[in-house]
């Protein structure tokens, strides 16, 4: 997702960027070029208008007109607003030490049961206790779909039976929790093809019943635009408290997405990237943006590395970051799964990998094998590894020339970006560094 309205955004920002004066027609021939692209994705109208007079009312604020650096700042001013756009900063759903009871509701078909299997597998693995109801009496099978995610999860599931009354779930559920302690129960409730009355009136039953902490709205990103009418519709029946926004991992254009926030006032928790019982992300606004602008997600790329303990990735000191600590970390990396997606949060990889280009085992064998073919001390020192040096690797590994080159920026930049990045942490090193 995003793809599209990230390649756009790129090359008019790349444009842009590389002036070091503008003048007040090429801001607004920029600006105009802007809102057709958020328009191309999908993006609400209002959204977009409003997205480009805000940025266009701080370039003047700023004067970048005339002024030195002037690419640069309107870079910087539409990553602010893409920002603030997708929700500013991260939210999540409130956590209380227990009696946490989550609602889910949504559209049939919008991932609800899959997310609520997700979100078990999320909290579980965060130390809750966690329980499931399965109170979808509508959709034939999701009951039994959520029992057969909860045994995946390794988690109870509490069953609704047919024609169950709302206090006769709660004091079912009542029970359950007397032997049973749990502190998150999550609650799927009845999906719908469509709104319908008879249903939203039984949905805000149980829900006047259950008393939810949270009321999590799913909606599938492939429906765009129509997925933010459907939750201002949810919202005034049952109150939704925020977003989960599925199958991202599409090829939908992500306009639902990025208008969100500003046209149902809710804010995005979730984002389902996969079919897999792991493919639930926390949203955070400034890795979105840095990704469909294309400046890598090196937050996510350090979380994605800390859930699988890559203690030497925390400990590295951007200084001492040599090809010997590459190998390492990339062959650590080809065992968190989704290889292009990971590439991808590397800065400046987005950019430097072709149109359509997914990274996979090969691409990485061949890293591997150009950095195996390296002495101990080229990998220690890259700087020694000349023109000379360089031809031999190739040769070695069975690459080219250019691709030792390509690898070799591409280690420039990590270093580079780890450095930013431990100077923004304090030197604390990337332990410091967590969100
Ligand atoms: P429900 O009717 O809302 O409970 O929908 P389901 O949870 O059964 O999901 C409907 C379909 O969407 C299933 O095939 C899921 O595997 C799929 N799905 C759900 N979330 C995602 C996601 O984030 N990405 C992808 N690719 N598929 C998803």
């Amino acid at each position: 997702m995003f793809e599209s309205l990230g390649s756009k955004l790129q090359d008019i920002l790349d444009r842009v960027g590389r002036e070091s004066k503008l003048t007040e027609a090429q801001v607004k021939a920029t600006m105009r070029e802007i809102r057709m692209a958020l328009l191309e994705a999908d993006v609400n109208f209002g959204v977009a208008k409003d997205f480009v007079a805000k940025v266009s009312e701080k370039a003047v604020g700023q004067e970048v007109m005339g002024s030195l650096n002037a690419g640069q700042t309107i870079v910087k001013l539409v990553h602010d607003e893409l920002v603030e756009t997708l929700g500013g900063k991260a939210a999540q759903p409130e956590l209380k030490t227990q009696g946490n009871l989550w609602f889910m509701v949504g559209l049939q078909g919008a991932g609800k049961t899959t997310s609520t299997g997700k979100l078990a597998h999320l909290y579980k693995s965060k130390g809750r206790r966690v329980l499931l109801v399965a109170a979808d009496t509508q959709r034939p099978a999701a009951r039994d779909q959520l029992e057969v995610l909860g045994k995946q999860v390794g988690v109870p599931v509490l069953k609704v039976q047919d024609g169950e009354t709302p206090q006769e779930t709660k004091r079912r559920l009542e029970e359950h929790l007397k032997t049973d302690y749990r502190d998150l129960v999550i609650v799927d409730t009845a999906g719908r093809l469509q709104i319908d009355e008879a249903l939203m009136d039984q949905l805000a039953n149980l829900q006047a019943e259950l008393q939810p902490t949270e009321t999590l709205l799913v909606v599938d990103a492939m429906t765009g635009q129509e997925a933010l009418n459907v939750a201002q519709t949810f919202d005034q029946r049952v109150n939704v408290s925020g977003l989960i926004i599925t199958k991202m991992d599409g090829d939908a254009r992500g306009g639902a997405a990025l208008s969100a926030r500003t046209v149902t006032g809710k804010p995005i928790y979730f984002a389902g990237v996969s079919e897999k019982i792991a493919g639930l992300e926390p949203f955070y606004p400034d890795r979105v943006a840095g990704r469909i602008l294309g400046m890598g997600d090196v937050m996510g790329l350090i979380e994605r590395a800390q859930q699988a303990d890559l203690k030497a990735m925390e400990q590295q000191k951007a200084g001492d970051f040599d090809l010997e600590d590459l190998m390492n970390q990339l062959r650590q990396i080809r065992r968190l799964g989704p290889l292009g997606d990971l590439m991808k949060m590397i800065p400046g990889m987005s950019r430097a990998l072709p149109e359509g280009f997914s990274v996979d085992e090969a691409q990485l064998q061949r890293i591997d094998a150009m950095i195996s073919s390296m002495t101990f001390k080229e990998r220690r020192n890259p700087k020694i590894i000349d023109g000379r040096r360089r031809k031999r690797i190739a040769a070695g590994s069975g690459t080219s020339v250019q691709d030792i080159n390509k690898l070799l920026k591409m280690h420039e930049q990590m270093k580079e970006m780890m450095k930013m990045l431990q100077k923004m942490s304090g030197g604390k090193g990337m332990k410091g560094m967590k969100p």
